[in-house]
């Protein structure tokens, strides 16, 4: 049969055509009025993409690299920082931390499962001088409490600045940033924005941005100072990626589209697209006789799903790969082997859920060499579609 390339991890995810039509046919220098324009209406619909009133800076790097500029523009060697790690992307920000120096108090929780909040409040003294965070650890498929973690940052922390690391949780989570008071919140085109990798945002409160003034580890390209002061001119301090620029303009559009003309209706129905992909997901795995890797506090973004006993997750990886053309990913550093993700987060739809879970029915009857009974990850998915819009319409009418 026919098989067609298809992405269902958690970054890159598939992109939107219209953003692929935009990159391919960009070609305006960057220091043209018609660039200027693009770059300013990309950056207020970033702003109403996240829902945010802070200034955004958009870097053209991976996710990682607005997590780097995080920590050099608001610490100085020294400052006493807490990390919050539950998983891969949460040992990022402690190796990011140690690498700038920073004195570190870390609360930890085992993967799969998110912080308890009474032990952020214990650890959370007034000297701390930045609090990092993810919104979803992608690594394990588990979603933090980010509206909990602020409200213990705002009461406790006094100076302490909240940056929650939001590469997975933008688009798949409810999040009111500003009303929290999360001071910095980072985003990467490759995920939720449907468009390549290479471009990272940030928003950025006030208090972050006071902080800066007084901050002494070093930076150079990653100055948000410098990019501040260019973005209010419809510029970047370097050469920006224009076409990725104009590719997530592109996209942005389409979700302002999805919200009949209301940007953040869109990013509302966004993030009710990956729920239901993800219930669907949860639900199909359930019955399909496996486990999940974070049941507790399910994510969005992806589903990471334990691999039954004796087997190997690379084993579904390659079928699904060899069989389908279909990429899921494995699990990183200590959970390869152990769980499989499956990516909701973006362009996704009913149907490309309804594919993969169909898909998974034939995997696991490949590996296991067991009998599937198929259909019923499907039906269990199907279940939820139909009680979703049952309750949708409720709602609606
Ligand atoms: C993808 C991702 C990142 C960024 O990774 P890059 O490879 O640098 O883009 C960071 N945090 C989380 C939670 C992610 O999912």
């Amino acid at each position: 049969m026919l098989r067609k390339n298809r992405l269902f991890t958690p970054g890159p995810t598939p992109l939107l055509p219209a953003a692929q039509t935009a990159m391919a046919s960009f070609g305006l220098h960057h220091r043209t009025a018609e660039f200027r324009a693009l770059l300013t209406r990309t950056l207020a619909d970033l702003k109403e993409f996240i829902g945010t009133n802070h200034d955004v800076i958009l870097l053209a790097s991976s996710g990682t690299g607005a997590m780097e500029a995080s920590v050099t523009n608001l610490t100085s060697p020294g400052d006493k920082v807490l990390v919050l790690t539950a998983g891969k992307f949460g040992e990022r920000w402690r190796d990011l931390a140690i690498a700038y120096r920073s004195t570190l108090e870390v609360v930890t929780a085992p993967y799969g499962e998110t912080f308890s909040l009474k032990e952020v409040g214990q650890k959370l003294t007034p000297d701390i001088r930045c609090v990092y965070v993810q919104a979803t650890e992608s690594s394990t498929g588990a979603r933090h409490d980010i509206e909990g973690i602020a409200k213990l940052v705002r009461t406790r922390g006094e100076d302490s600045l909240l940056v929650v690391d939001a590469i997975t949780g933008l688009g798949t989570t409810h999040l009111d940033i500003d009303l929290w008071g999360v001071d910095v919140i980072i985003g990467g085109s490759q995920k939720a924005l449907m468009v390549p990798p290479g471009l990272a945002y940030l928003a950025i409160s006030e208090r972050a941005w006071q902080r800066m003034e007084a901050t002494r580890s070093p930076r150079y390209y990653f100055d948000l100072r410098k990019e501040r002061k260019a973005a209010a001119k419809g510029e970047s301090a370097f050469t920006p990626a224009t076409s990725l620029i104009a590719a997530l303009g592109a996209a942005l559009d389409f979700v302002r589209h999805t919200g009949h003309g209301d940007l953040v209706a869109g990013r509302v129905a966004l993030i009710d697209n990956a729920e239901v992909c993800a219930e669907m997901t949860r639900a199909a795995s359930q019955a399909l006789g496996m486990k999940l890797f974070a049941p507790a506090c399910p994510a969005a973004a992806l589903t990471a799903i334990s691999v039954p006993s004796g087997l190997d997750a690379g084993a579904i990886v390659k079928q699904f790969r060899d069989t389908f053309s279909a990429v899921v990913a494995n699990g990183q550093g200590e959970m390869k082997g152990k769980l499989f993700r499956i990516a909701h987060i973006g362009y996704y739809d009913f149907l490309d859920t309804l594919g993969v879970i169909g898909a998974l029915e034939h995997v696991l009857a490949a590996v296991t060499r067991r009998p599937v009974e198929y259909g019923a990850g499907l039906r269990a998915a199907q279940e939820v579609y139909r009680k979703k819009m049952s309750d949708a319409q409720v709602v609606g009418a």
